[in-house]
């Protein structure tokens, strides 16, 4: 199956400027949003992700897992060594929609309402982005008067995620983020390994060792990807599941 090629109307804008243009050669690619076989709708083997995202091109490489941080902190162990940065992240599902907590140490139970959510995450050093905040079918996105109410809270707002509804929300999230004046990400929200590094951040090459470093990163960056229809996401996860249900071990 063929991914419906992006309208040139939807496609992402730059969203910030960097100054004298660095060459290719001096950039990198930053995904900020990303499932692993940690997730329960994930089958993706930790062990490919050096290799994809290599292939694709991103050198640094959030998972953020529905709820777990462990496959975060084993890839992060793999990685050592391999050029791959791994954010430790999660996406957590608080009782009033899904915030994504980055650098952090420990898991953060789902079920806390969104604003005990962001204490814990801020608790650990870490930074709270927005992901899909905009969109109305993804089901367990933060509620809107939440998220007018905790925005001063918001570190990273997702204004690219390759697996919205429509590119549209993308657009809305870019004008809140611009609104409140903050960084910007992609996402590739990947559920399968195909997926992996459809969306992310170009900015000029450096070292990710905090969050200090990823905010003024992203403030020098780009946001860019490849948009999917969720019907052709959704079927590309169908057959990941039922391919890699033969071909992985049982757990
Ligand atoms: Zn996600």
């Amino acid at each position: 199956m063929q991914a419906p090629r992006p309208d040139p109307a939807e496609a992402p804008r730059e969203v910030a400027q960097s100054g004298a243009t660095p060459t290719l050669a001096e950039m990198m690619r930053i995904d900020l949003h990303c499932h692993s076989e940690a997730s329960h709708d994930s089958r993706t083997p930790l062990s490919s992700f050096v290799q994809r995202c290599k292939t694709r091109g991103i050198s640094v490489q959030a998972i953020t897992d529905h709820n777990q941080v462990w496959g975060a902190k084993k890839l992060q162990e793999i990685c050592q060594g391999t050029g791959l940065t791994v954010i430790v992240g999660e996406e957590i599902s608080s009782s009033e929609g899904e915030l994504i907590g980055l650098f952090l140490e420990e898991k953060i139970p789902a079920g806390l309402s969104a604003k005990e959510t962001i204490a814990h995450i801020k608790a650990q050093g870490g930074l709270v982005l927005l992901p899909h905040g905009f969109d109305p079918l993804k089901r367990w996105r933060l509620r809107p008067q939440v998220l007018e109410h905790l925005s001063s809270h918001i570190d990273i707002v997702e204004t690219f995620n390759a697996r919205i509804s429509r590119p549209h929300w993308n657009r809305v999230a870019m004008r809140w983020a611009d609104q409140h004046q903050l960084p910007q990400s992609a996402g590739s929200d990947a559920h399968t390994l195909a997926q992996v590094g459809d969306a992310w951040v170009q900015t000029p090459q450096r070292p990710i060792n905090g969050p200090e470093d990823l905010l003024e990163a992203l403030r020098a960056g780009t946001v860019m990807g490849r948009w999917t229809h969720p019907v052709v996401a959704f079927a590309y996860k169908i057959w990941d599941f039922a391919h890699r249900a033969t071909t992985l071990p049982p757990t």
